[in-house]
Protein backbone atom coordinates (compact mmCIF):
# COMPACT_ATOMS: atom_id res chain seq x y z
CA UNK A 1 0.00 0.00 0.00
CA UNK A 2 1.64 3.60 -0.86
CA UNK A 3 1.20 6.22 1.92
CA UNK A 4 1.54 9.61 0.70
CA UNK A 5 2.75 12.44 3.14
CA UNK A 6 2.01 16.16 1.87
CA UNK A 7 5.02 18.15 3.87
CA UNK A 8 5.50 21.55 4.05
CA UNK A 9 9.18 21.77 3.00
CA UNK A 10 11.23 18.62 2.13
CA UNK A 11 15.21 18.51 2.82
CA UNK A 12 16.11 15.62 0.86
CA UNK A 13 19.76 15.27 1.93
CA UNK A 14 21.81 16.04 -1.57
CA UNK A 15 22.67 19.73 -0.20
CA UNK A 16 19.89 21.44 -2.55
CA UNK A 17 17.37 23.78 -1.28
CA UNK A 18 14.79 23.03 0.43
CA UNK A 19 11.85 22.88 -2.03
CA UNK A 20 8.03 23.93 -0.41
CA UNK A 21 5.05 21.76 -0.95
CA UNK A 22 5.74 18.09 -1.75
CA UNK A 23 4.01 14.59 -1.54
CA UNK A 24 6.63 11.76 -0.36
CA UNK A 25 4.77 8.51 -1.62
CA UNK A 26 6.04 5.47 0.04
CA UNK A 27 5.57 1.79 -0.10
CA UNK A 28 6.91 -0.78 1.07
CA UNK A 29 9.50 0.63 3.26
CA UNK A 30 11.18 2.33 0.40
CA UNK A 31 10.21 6.13 -0.78
CA UNK A 32 8.01 5.24 -4.45
CA UNK A 33 8.14 9.19 -5.51
CA UNK A 34 8.08 12.76 -4.65
CA UNK A 35 5.06 14.73 -6.23
CA UNK A 36 3.52 18.04 -7.05
CA UNK A 37 0.87 18.48 -4.76
CA UNK A 38 -1.29 18.77 -8.05
CA UNK A 39 -0.11 15.33 -9.44
CA UNK A 40 -3.45 13.50 -10.85
CA UNK A 41 -1.65 10.17 -9.65
CA UNK A 42 -2.78 11.30 -6.00
CA UNK A 43 -6.70 10.62 -6.57
CA UNK A 44 -8.02 8.88 -4.11
CA UNK A 45 -5.22 8.41 -2.30
CA UNK A 46 -5.38 8.72 1.53
CA UNK A 47 -2.45 11.74 2.18
CA UNK A 48 -1.27 12.35 5.36
CA UNK A 49 -0.93 16.04 6.38
CA UNK A 50 2.05 17.39 7.60
CA UNK A 51 1.81 20.47 5.65
CA UNK A 52 3.04 22.57 8.48
CA UNK A 53 6.58 20.78 9.15
CA UNK A 54 9.96 20.41 7.23
CA UNK A 55 10.81 17.00 6.64
CA UNK A 56 14.58 15.95 6.26
CA UNK A 57 16.39 12.68 6.36
CA UNK A 58 16.88 10.80 9.29
CA UNK A 59 20.39 12.10 10.55
CA UNK A 60 23.58 9.38 11.12
CA UNK A 61 26.44 10.37 13.62
CA UNK A 62 29.78 9.52 11.68
CA UNK A 63 32.05 9.29 15.11
CA UNK A 64 30.78 7.93 18.37
CA UNK A 65 32.05 5.62 21.43
CA UNK A 66 29.03 4.29 21.99
CA UNK A 67 30.53 2.53 25.41
CA UNK A 68 31.13 5.71 26.52
CA UNK A 69 28.99 8.35 27.96
CA UNK A 70 29.60 12.33 27.70
CA UNK A 71 29.37 13.04 31.54
CA UNK A 72 32.12 15.15 32.84
CA UNK A 73 32.36 13.73 36.08
CA UNK A 74 35.35 11.92 36.07
CA UNK A 75 34.70 9.10 38.92
CA UNK A 76 31.58 7.66 36.71
CA UNK A 77 33.75 8.03 33.50
CA UNK A 78 36.47 5.68 35.48
CA UNK A 79 33.52 3.51 37.05
CA UNK A 80 32.16 3.46 33.52
CA UNK A 81 35.04 2.09 32.41
CA UNK A 82 35.91 -0.83 35.09
CA UNK A 83 32.45 -2.07 34.77
CA UNK A 84 31.70 -5.53 33.21
CA UNK A 85 30.53 -6.26 29.70
CA UNK A 86 26.82 -7.17 31.41
CA UNK A 87 26.97 -3.30 32.84
CA UNK A 88 28.68 -1.52 29.56
CA UNK A 89 25.63 -3.02 27.22
CA UNK A 90 23.24 -1.49 29.26
CA UNK A 91 24.72 1.78 28.98
CA UNK A 92 25.47 1.16 25.02
CA UNK A 93 21.59 0.54 24.92
CA UNK A 94 21.21 3.93 26.60
CA UNK A 95 23.13 5.84 24.39
CA UNK A 96 21.19 4.12 21.33
CA UNK A 97 17.89 5.12 23.06
CA UNK A 98 19.70 9.27 23.01
CA UNK A 99 20.26 8.63 19.14
CA UNK A 100 17.04 7.81 18.04
CA UNK A 101 15.56 10.44 20.57
CA UNK A 102 17.66 12.95 18.84
CA UNK A 103 16.84 11.75 15.06
CA UNK A 104 20.26 9.56 14.65
CA UNK A 105 19.50 6.10 13.10
CA UNK A 106 22.83 5.52 12.31
CA UNK A 107 26.25 5.77 13.83
CA UNK A 108 29.59 4.62 13.01
CA UNK A 109 31.92 4.10 16.26
CA UNK A 110 35.39 5.21 16.44
CA UNK A 111 36.21 2.15 18.82
CA UNK A 112 36.82 1.40 22.64
CA UNK A 113 39.81 -0.58 24.60
CA UNK A 114 37.51 -4.05 24.74
CA UNK A 115 35.83 -4.09 21.39
CA UNK A 116 32.10 -3.92 23.27
CA UNK A 117 30.43 -2.20 20.51
CA UNK A 118 31.40 -4.98 18.44
CA UNK A 119 30.56 -7.44 20.45
CA UNK A 120 27.47 -5.30 21.17
CA UNK A 121 26.41 -5.34 17.36
CA UNK A 122 26.15 -8.91 17.13
CA UNK A 123 25.28 -9.81 20.89
CA UNK A 124 22.18 -12.24 20.23
CA UNK A 125 20.86 -11.35 23.56
CA UNK A 126 19.34 -8.20 21.32
CA UNK A 127 16.17 -9.22 20.55
CA UNK A 128 15.13 -7.11 18.51
CA UNK A 129 18.51 -6.24 16.97
CA UNK A 130 18.79 -2.39 17.48
CA UNK A 131 16.96 -0.16 15.46
CA UNK A 132 20.05 2.37 14.95
CA UNK A 133 22.56 0.66 12.34
CA UNK A 134 25.86 0.21 13.82
CA UNK A 135 29.12 0.03 11.95
CA UNK A 136 31.39 -0.15 14.22
CA UNK A 137 35.79 -0.61 14.47
CA UNK A 138 35.76 -2.96 17.46
CA UNK A 139 39.44 -1.92 18.71
CA UNK A 140 41.13 0.37 17.13
CA UNK A 141 45.18 0.23 16.72
CA UNK A 142 47.61 2.90 18.10
CA UNK A 143 51.32 2.41 18.70
CA UNK A 144 52.63 1.32 21.67
CA UNK A 145 53.67 3.79 24.63
CA UNK A 146 51.34 6.55 22.34
CA UNK A 147 47.66 8.08 22.87
CA UNK A 148 44.64 6.08 22.14
CA UNK A 149 44.43 3.38 25.43
CA UNK A 150 40.84 4.27 25.52
CA UNK A 151 39.90 3.36 22.20
CA UNK A 152 42.43 1.40 20.72
CA UNK A 153 45.01 -1.37 21.50
CA UNK A 154 48.65 -0.72 21.10
CA UNK A 155 50.38 -2.91 18.00
CA UNK A 156 52.79 -5.30 20.31
CA UNK A 157 56.55 -5.06 20.13
CA UNK A 158 58.05 -6.84 16.69
CA UNK A 159 54.95 -6.76 15.34
CA UNK A 160 53.74 -5.32 12.21
CA UNK A 161 50.55 -2.69 11.95
CA UNK A 162 48.97 -5.33 9.39
CA UNK A 163 49.84 -8.35 11.78
CA UNK A 164 48.19 -6.68 14.72
CA UNK A 165 45.17 -5.87 12.54
CA UNK A 166 44.43 -8.25 10.75
CA UNK A 167 46.05 -11.53 12.77
CA UNK A 168 43.48 -12.85 15.23
CA UNK A 169 40.59 -9.52 16.03
CA UNK A 170 40.08 -9.01 12.67
CA UNK A 171 36.28 -8.63 12.34
CA UNK A 172 34.99 -5.62 12.24
CA UNK A 173 32.94 -3.06 9.83
CA UNK A 174 35.86 -0.74 8.77
CA UNK A 175 39.35 -0.16 10.34
CA UNK A 176 40.31 2.68 12.80
CA UNK A 177 43.63 4.11 13.10
CA UNK A 178 45.06 6.40 15.67
CA UNK A 179 47.89 8.47 13.89
CA UNK A 180 48.42 11.18 16.19
CA UNK A 181 48.32 12.45 19.78
CA UNK A 182 44.94 14.08 20.82
CA UNK A 183 44.86 18.07 20.15
CA UNK A 184 46.78 20.36 22.57
CA UNK A 185 44.27 21.82 25.16
CA UNK A 186 47.15 23.47 27.12
CA UNK A 187 48.95 25.13 24.21
CA UNK A 188 47.09 26.50 21.11
CA UNK A 189 47.88 24.51 17.98
CA UNK A 190 51.00 22.63 19.13
CA UNK A 191 51.51 19.35 17.10
CA UNK A 192 52.28 15.72 17.97
CA UNK A 193 54.34 13.49 15.90
CA UNK A 194 52.66 10.52 14.16
CA UNK A 195 52.13 7.44 15.54
CA UNK A 196 52.99 5.53 12.32
CA UNK A 197 54.92 5.58 9.33
CA UNK A 198 53.34 6.00 5.79
CA UNK A 199 54.89 2.37 4.50
CA UNK A 200 52.62 1.00 7.39
CA UNK A 201 49.84 2.97 7.45
CA UNK A 202 49.92 2.39 3.16
CA UNK A 203 50.30 -1.23 3.96
CA UNK A 204 47.60 -1.85 6.35
CA UNK A 205 45.21 0.07 4.46
CA UNK A 206 45.47 -2.12 1.27
CA UNK A 207 45.23 -5.09 3.62
CA UNK A 208 41.96 -3.07 5.08
CA UNK A 209 40.15 -2.58 1.43
CA UNK A 210 41.28 -6.04 0.14
CA UNK A 211 38.81 -7.64 2.98
CA UNK A 212 36.38 -4.72 2.29
CA UNK A 213 37.27 -2.24 5.27
CA UNK A 214 37.58 1.14 4.96
CA UNK A 215 39.99 2.92 7.23
CA UNK A 216 39.02 5.95 9.42
CA UNK A 217 42.24 7.87 11.12
CA UNK A 218 42.33 9.76 14.04
CA UNK A 219 44.87 12.49 12.90
CA UNK A 220 45.84 16.05 14.14
CA UNK A 221 48.47 18.22 12.96
CA UNK A 222 49.85 18.64 9.04
CA UNK A 223 52.24 15.42 9.21
CA UNK A 224 50.20 12.85 10.37
CA UNK A 225 47.14 14.31 8.44
CA UNK A 226 49.35 14.05 5.20
CA UNK A 227 50.73 10.74 6.03
CA UNK A 228 47.18 9.37 6.60
CA UNK A 229 45.85 10.74 3.08
CA UNK A 230 48.74 9.60 1.14
CA UNK A 231 48.61 6.06 2.30
CA UNK A 232 45.26 6.34 1.09
CA UNK A 233 42.81 6.12 3.81
CA UNK A 234 38.97 6.45 3.60
CA UNK A 235 38.53 9.31 6.18
CA UNK A 236 40.20 11.77 8.60
CA UNK A 237 38.79 12.43 12.36
CA UNK A 238 39.24 15.31 14.01
CA UNK A 239 41.97 16.57 12.10
CA UNK A 240 42.69 19.47 13.83
CA UNK A 241 45.45 22.24 12.50
CA UNK A 242 45.92 20.03 9.54
CA UNK A 243 46.36 23.34 7.23
CA UNK A 244 45.15 24.09 3.92
CA UNK A 245 47.33 21.62 1.56
CA UNK A 246 45.74 18.61 3.41
CA UNK A 247 42.40 19.93 2.49
CA UNK A 248 43.78 20.24 -1.43
CA UNK A 249 44.94 16.86 -0.66
CA UNK A 250 41.97 15.21 0.06
CA UNK A 251 39.46 17.39 -2.21
CA UNK A 252 41.59 15.55 -4.85
CA UNK A 253 41.61 11.96 -3.69
CA UNK A 254 38.16 11.68 -2.19
CA UNK A 255 38.78 11.67 1.73
CA UNK A 256 36.08 12.34 3.55
CA UNK A 257 36.62 15.01 6.98
CA UNK A 258 34.65 14.61 10.13
CA UNK A 259 36.02 17.70 12.21
CA UNK A 260 34.04 16.86 15.49
CA UNK A 261 34.18 20.55 16.40
CA UNK A 262 31.77 20.01 19.26
CA UNK A 263 34.28 18.86 21.09
CA UNK A 264 36.31 21.51 21.52
CA UNK A 265 33.32 23.99 21.92
CA UNK A 266 32.13 21.17 24.85
CA UNK A 267 35.55 21.11 26.12
CA UNK A 268 35.34 24.55 26.74
CA UNK A 269 32.47 24.91 28.03
CA UNK A 270 33.63 22.10 30.35
CA UNK A 271 36.74 23.97 31.38
CA UNK A 272 34.40 27.47 32.23
CA UNK A 273 31.97 25.36 34.87
CA UNK A 274 35.42 24.62 36.52
CA UNK A 275 35.90 28.27 37.19
CA UNK A 276 38.80 28.75 39.65
CA UNK A 277 39.61 24.92 39.70
CA UNK A 278 41.28 24.85 36.25
CA UNK A 279 43.86 27.37 34.46
CA UNK A 280 41.95 29.63 33.09
CA UNK A 281 44.14 29.80 30.37
CA UNK A 282 43.13 26.09 29.07
CA UNK A 283 39.34 27.03 27.98
CA UNK A 284 41.10 29.89 26.44
CA UNK A 285 42.83 27.36 24.37
CA UNK A 286 40.02 25.69 23.16
CA UNK A 287 38.07 28.31 22.28
CA UNK A 288 40.60 29.23 20.04
CA UNK A 289 41.01 25.70 18.73
CA UNK A 290 37.03 25.87 17.93
CA UNK A 291 37.47 28.77 16.03
CA UNK A 292 39.98 27.68 14.18
CA UNK A 293 38.61 24.78 13.23
CA UNK A 294 35.53 26.39 12.10
CA UNK A 295 37.99 28.59 9.72
CA UNK A 296 38.71 25.25 8.41
CA UNK A 297 35.68 23.65 8.03
CA UNK A 298 35.02 27.31 6.04
CA UNK A 299 38.16 26.80 3.67
CA UNK A 300 37.17 22.66 3.10
CA UNK A 301 33.69 23.67 2.25
CA UNK A 302 34.85 26.44 -0.75
CA UNK A 303 37.63 23.68 -1.72
CA UNK A 304 34.69 21.04 -2.40
CA UNK A 305 36.19 18.37 0.28
CA UNK A 306 33.27 16.30 1.86
CA UNK A 307 32.27 16.85 5.06
CA UNK A 308 30.79 14.66 7.65
CA UNK A 309 28.86 15.22 10.81
CA UNK A 310 30.10 13.52 13.50
CA UNK A 311 30.51 14.33 17.21
CA UNK A 312 32.82 12.20 18.54
CA UNK A 313 29.94 11.77 21.68
CA UNK A 314 31.60 10.12 24.31
CA UNK A 315 34.49 12.64 25.05
CA UNK A 316 33.78 14.92 27.71
CA UNK A 317 30.30 17.13 27.41
CA UNK A 318 29.71 15.75 24.10
CA UNK A 319 26.51 14.01 24.68
CA UNK A 320 24.94 10.82 22.56
CA UNK A 321 22.59 12.14 20.01
CA UNK A 322 22.53 15.69 21.36
CA UNK A 323 25.64 16.80 20.22
CA UNK A 324 24.51 16.15 16.35
CA UNK A 325 22.08 19.14 16.60
CA UNK A 326 25.25 21.19 18.38
CA UNK A 327 27.60 19.91 15.04
CA UNK A 328 25.04 20.89 12.68
CA UNK A 329 24.65 24.49 14.35
CA UNK A 330 28.64 24.78 14.22
CA UNK A 331 28.58 23.77 10.24
CA UNK A 332 25.88 26.18 9.72
CA UNK A 333 27.69 28.80 11.70
CA UNK A 334 30.85 27.86 9.50
CA UNK A 335 29.12 28.73 6.60
CA UNK A 336 27.27 25.55 5.43
CA UNK A 337 23.51 26.17 4.63
CA UNK A 338 21.00 24.10 6.36
CA UNK A 339 20.50 21.58 3.51
CA UNK A 340 24.48 21.42 3.42
CA UNK A 341 24.50 20.42 6.95
CA UNK A 342 22.03 18.17 6.86
CA UNK A 343 23.82 16.86 3.88
CA UNK A 344 26.92 16.20 6.11
CA UNK A 345 24.62 14.83 8.37
CA UNK A 346 22.64 12.08 5.92
CA UNK A 347 24.14 11.34 2.35
CA UNK A 348 27.97 11.91 3.70
CA UNK A 349 27.67 9.40 6.46
CA UNK A 350 26.10 7.06 4.58
CA UNK A 351 28.26 6.89 2.48
CA UNK A 352 31.10 6.62 5.07
CA UNK A 353 29.34 3.54 6.44
CA UNK A 354 28.71 1.67 2.93
CA UNK A 355 24.39 2.52 3.18
CA UNK A 356 23.90 2.89 -0.24
CA UNK A 357 20.06 3.58 -0.09
CA UNK A 358 20.03 5.26 2.69
CA UNK A 359 20.60 9.43 3.88
CA UNK A 360 18.74 10.93 1.07
CA UNK A 361 14.63 11.30 0.48
CA UNK A 362 14.58 10.33 -3.26
CA UNK A 363 12.69 7.33 -5.34
CA UNK A 364 14.49 3.72 -3.98
CA UNK A 365 15.57 4.99 -0.88
CA UNK A 366 14.97 3.63 2.15
CA UNK A 367 11.50 5.61 3.59
CA UNK A 368 14.15 7.16 7.10
CA UNK A 369 12.47 10.27 7.57
CA UNK A 370 12.06 13.16 10.30
CA UNK A 371 9.59 15.88 10.42
CA UNK A 372 9.70 19.08 12.72
CA UNK A 373 7.66 21.88 12.94
CA UNK A 374 9.88 25.21 11.90
CA UNK A 375 10.55 26.41 8.41
CA UNK A 376 13.83 25.37 7.50
CA UNK A 377 16.25 27.56 8.05
CA UNK A 378 15.48 26.40 11.60
CA UNK A 379 15.93 22.76 11.76
CA UNK A 380 19.22 22.47 13.45
CA UNK A 381 17.77 24.01 16.84
CA UNK A 382 14.61 21.97 16.61
CA UNK A 383 16.45 19.03 16.67
CA UNK A 384 15.06 18.37 20.16
CA UNK A 385 11.30 18.79 18.78
CA UNK A 386 10.83 16.13 16.20
CA UNK A 387 7.36 15.72 15.74
CA UNK A 388 7.02 12.65 13.31
CA UNK A 389 10.22 10.16 12.91
CA UNK A 390 9.57 7.52 10.47
CA UNK A 391 11.69 4.23 10.12
CA UNK A 392 11.48 1.98 7.05
CA UNK A 393 8.07 3.51 6.37
CA UNK A 394 6.94 3.14 9.71
CA UNK A 395 6.03 5.89 11.79
CA UNK A 396 7.98 5.41 15.09
CA UNK A 397 6.76 6.17 18.92
CA UNK A 398 9.65 6.75 21.02
CA UNK A 399 7.78 4.92 24.33
CA UNK A 400 7.12 2.02 22.38
CA UNK A 401 10.28 1.57 19.94
CA UNK A 402 12.50 -0.28 22.66
ZN1 LIG B 1 36.85 9.50 18.74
Amino acid sequence: MTIAYHVGWLIDGTGIPAVENRIVAINAGRIREILDPGDPRLEGMAIIDWSDCTVFPALIDSHVHLVMSGTIEPTFRRKQLNSTYTVRREIIAEHLRQHLASGVLAVRDGGDHNGDTLRYKWDSANNPPPMVTIASAGRARNALGRYGKLIAIPVDEGETLVNSAFGTDSKRDHLKLVNSGLNSLTQFGVESVPQFDENELAAVIVAAHRRGQPTMVHANGHLPVKLAIDAGCDSIEHGFFMGRENMHRMADHGVVWVPTAVTMKAYGDYLKAQGHRSDPSFSEVSRKNLEHQLEQISTARNLGVTLAVGTDAGSPGVHHGLSVKEELQLFVSAGFSVEEAIQCASRHGARLMGLSDRGAIAPGMRADFLAVKVPPQHVPEALHQIVHRVVEGRTIDLDTAF
